[in-house]
């Protein structure tokens, strides 16, 4: 990214919001200001972009005694869905504007509740809230206006909103611009839709609530708003008919009508989205131009050899890859490539082709898997399929004995070593390559983790393959992986039979092992996985432990039964394996150590155990293991009575929290049952998890986007995406005159990124 690194140093224009702290907006002091840092907003535009979480509707604001009827009978006007996002609001919530006529605290400690009665001409209403709101006494005085929203309840024959969502119509004592401003109740009361800003405990304590922020960022527009940048190209705005700039940002704070909100919001959202493609787009294009990678002869005998001896044809998905693959190999610019593919789609060979490339070229190839256990497996399988050919490969893993290791560190260093298999440790300072020139991550996330720049370290600028098998639904892979090539393994070799799936309940205990031990009498094998529930790994153990000698006496005496978890040491988890293998053993209780990796084609069935602990994606990877031979395959999921039963469903339409994870349990796993297509199961399981969590634990690198929801926002992404790449495609360095603000705002804005993408 040199050519924006040039000039970075310039200072900021004057008039740059983002160059102006948010302490300059009148109202907003020290304190103030330095709670709103907490919170993220530290210059004039994070303030302005501060988006309202929803608007108060002047057609849903009844009086207190049109509330009472709505309550008493049920019926009334719904509020229209105002919120910014796409879920359904389908809450029958009202407004209700009011006075404080008296608040009390009652009870103690957890116990607490605060009790608030509001009034208007026509009635009172009182609002609950419950726990820890001591600080509450200190926020409303008598008299004041406060708009309430909440669904109405009766409480022993008083008219009662619990935990409703509260706008003060006045400023708070203390608030800088002192009390009394009615400006907002007028406001209200001429219509339109009055902003609710998200706030929080501290920031309403010091006057920013909803209303102060209102207060603030109203100042703001008026003294700021006409800055307000407009970055897009016309040529954008005009195909895409979006708004300007500044209209949307005024219309976002005080919408004329719900179609101008509607409006804005697209305009700023697609404008955040184009924003992270356009960088998205640069660096990609940067990664195509950077000289001094390897140029490939992709002709080679190795390679061809292997094919050949391969007990099965290549499906037309894995030739397709092989292409796409190979093509970036023989040009001279760096790879960067995402090959994804669903359980046994046959990825493994992909990679072995292009790896037999590199060393016929003369070049290293490492393949790298995130766990030991998965290098060690990826060795052997690897091995297996070069039997009997001249190349060279070795495992390199932390738990080597130091003379094996000094001697495969050896290996690698003179370049005899043309694959070597291992872990991250592949990358350790002293790990020194002769001619390192291809890299395969298998089921990384991201290889953030391992830098290019560390690879450079290496004195190499090799090709890079990372592959999943968590097949990522395109609108995150569009942000997560959108600088990289994508190749996709849409097909399953021939003859694999889709895997039977069945939900059963914990009671069905009994006859599910009967199935398993039919199974085992025919000469399968089965898996039988508990999932890690104990918040310590002894525990763990210990439960695991305890679970497979039952097992073992009570279901299935007289079988050979094998125990892994992940607290066995290597060799041993090893032999266990193996012994599975080679069906030494019939059923293999295990924890999730065995998720991806383990290919054992005699094994028919998968139990899983409490499944509905598990994510979805998760259940999908599991369900991967079986399936791999020719024989019919099945997949038992057994989850608690209440949710795998009409129960469960019961429960889950009470909004209890208990039962929203009952619900969720139950959609993953009625997913599993309905479908084995690994992209549909990732749409659901983003859906119901939200990008956040869709990665599990994993450090995601899912970009936060502060208007833009990727899911409920996937055709905008996909326009801005296409904007984006092609201004980049057309002018690569934003030279042109009407890129300038595009150019401008890049710079300003990620000075830090660009100088990292330099290195990325
Ligand atoms: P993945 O890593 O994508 O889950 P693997 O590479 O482990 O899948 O392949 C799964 C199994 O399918 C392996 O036993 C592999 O040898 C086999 N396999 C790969 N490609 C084919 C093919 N085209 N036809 C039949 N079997 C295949
Ligand atoms: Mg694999």
């Amino acid at each position: 990214m040199q050519y924006l690194a040039r000039d970075m140093h310039s200072p900021a224009h004057p008039s740059d919001l983002y160059s102006i702290p948010v302490q300059f907006v009148k109202g907003i002091g020290p304190r103030k200001s330095a709670l709103l840092d907490r919170a993220g907003i530290r210059t004039v535009e994070d303030l302005l972009l501060h988006i309202p979480r929803r608007y108060i509707d002047r057609t849903t604001v009844l009086t207190i005694a049109q509330l009472r009827r709505a309550a008493e009978t049920g019926t009334g006007e719904p509020s229209p869905a105002g919120e910014n996002s796409a879920a359904a609001d389908t809450r029958r919530e009202f407004t209700v504007v009011g006075e404080v006529r008296s608040f009390r605290l009652l009870g103690f400690g957890a116990k607490s509740r605060f009790l608030l009665v509001l009034g208007d001409r026509t009635g009172s209403l009182q609002c609950v809230w419950f726990g820890g709101v001591q600080y509450w006494k200190k926020m409303f005085n008598i008299g004041e206006t406060l708009a309430v929203s909440g669904e109405p309840g009766m409480y022993g024959g008083a008219l009662q909103f619990v935990h409703p969502d509260i706008d003060r119509m006045t400023a708070p004592e203390g608030g800088e611009e002192g009390r009394g401003s009615t400006q907002w109740v007028d406001a209200l009361n001429t219509g339109g839709l009055v902003p609710v800003y998200p706030s929080g405990q501290e920031l309403a304590r010091a006057g920013l609530d909803s209303g102060g922020f209102r207060r603030v960022i109203a100042g703001a527009l008026k003294t700021y708003g006409a800055l307000f940048p407009e970055m897009l190209p016309l040529a954008v705005t005009e195909a895409r008919r979006l708004v300007p700039a500044r209209v949307a940002l005024q219309s976002v704070h005080r919408p004329a009508s719900r179609g101008d909100l509607g409006e804005a919001l697209r305009r700023l959202k697609y404008e955040e989205l184009f924003r992270f493609q356009l960088k998205l787009a640069m660096k990609r294009r940067m990664t195509r131009e950077e000289s001094g990678g390897i140029a490939f002869t992709v002709k080679s005998r190795l390679a061809r050899s292997l094919v050949d001896s391969l007990p099965f044809v290549l499906t037309r998905a894995q030739v397709r890859v092989v292409q796409e693959i190979t093509a970036d190999m023989a040009s001279p610019h760096v790879m960067n490539r995402l090959l994804q593919g669903d359980v046994g789609s046959g990825k493994t060979v992909v990679a072995l082709i292009a790896m037999l490339i590199a060393a016929d070229n003369g070049y290293q190839s490492v393949f790298m898997a995130p766990t030991e256990l998965l290098a060690e497996q990826h060795f052997r399988t690897l091995r297996r399929l070069l039997a009997g050919s001249p190349v060279a490969i070795r495992l390199l893993v932390g738990a080597q004995r130091s003379a094996l290791r000094r001697d495969v560190l050896e290996d690698v260093r003179a370049g005899t070593a043309q694959i070597i298999v291992g872990t991250h440790a592949l990358f350790e300072k002293d790990v020194a390559f002769a001619r390192l020139g291809f890299v395969v991550i298998d089921e990384q996330h991201r290889f953030g983790v391992m830098q290019r720049a560390t690879l450079r370290g290496k004195g190499a600028n090799p090709d890079v393959l990372v592959m999943t098998a968590t097949p990522i639904p395109r609108t995150l892979s569009l942000t997560l992986y959108g600088d990289l090539d994508v190749s996709v393994l849409d097909e399953l070799p021939r003859g694999r039979k889709p895997v039977t799936t069945v939900l059963k309940s914990d009671a069905d205990m009994a006859s599910v092992a009967a199935f398993v031990r039919e199974q085992v009498a025919a000469g399968r094998q089965a898996y039988y996985v508990y999932p890690l529930i104990e918040e310590s790994e002894t525990l763990d153990l210990k439960a695991a432990t305890v679970h497979y000698e039952r097992l073992q006496k009570e279901m299935f005496p007289g079988l050979r039964l094998g125990l892994i978890h992940g607290r066995l040491p290597g060799e041993e988890r090893d032999a266990v394996m193996g012994r599975f293998a080679r069906g030494d053993i019939d059923v293999l209780v295990a924890t999730t150590v065995i998720e991806v990796g383990i290919d054992v084609g005699n094994a028919t069935v998968m139990v899983i155990e409490n499944a509905e602990r598990f994510g979805l994606s998760q259940l999908h990877q599991l369900r991967g293991r079986v399936g791999r031979g020719s024989d019919s395959a099945f997949c038992i999921l057994v989850a608690k009575k209440w949710i795998a039963g009409r129960a469960g469903r019961a429960a889950a339409r009470a909004q209890t929290p208990a039962a929203d994870q009952g619900a969720l349990a139950e959609r993953r796993l009625a997913a599993m049952v309905t479908t084995s297509d690994g992209f549909r199961i990732a749409e659901i399981d983003l859906q119901l998890r939200g990008p956040g969590d869709f990665f599990g634990t994993r450090q995601s690198g899912v970009p936060e986007f502060r208007i833009a929801d990727i899911i409920a926002d996937a055709p905008l992404l996909d326009e801005a995406r296409v904007d984006a790449f092609a201004i980049i495609e057309s002018d690569p360095i934003l030279a042109r005159a009407e890129h300038r603000p595009l150019l401008a705002y890049l710079r300003s804005r990620y000075h830090d990124e660009m100088k990292l993408l330099d290195v990325g």
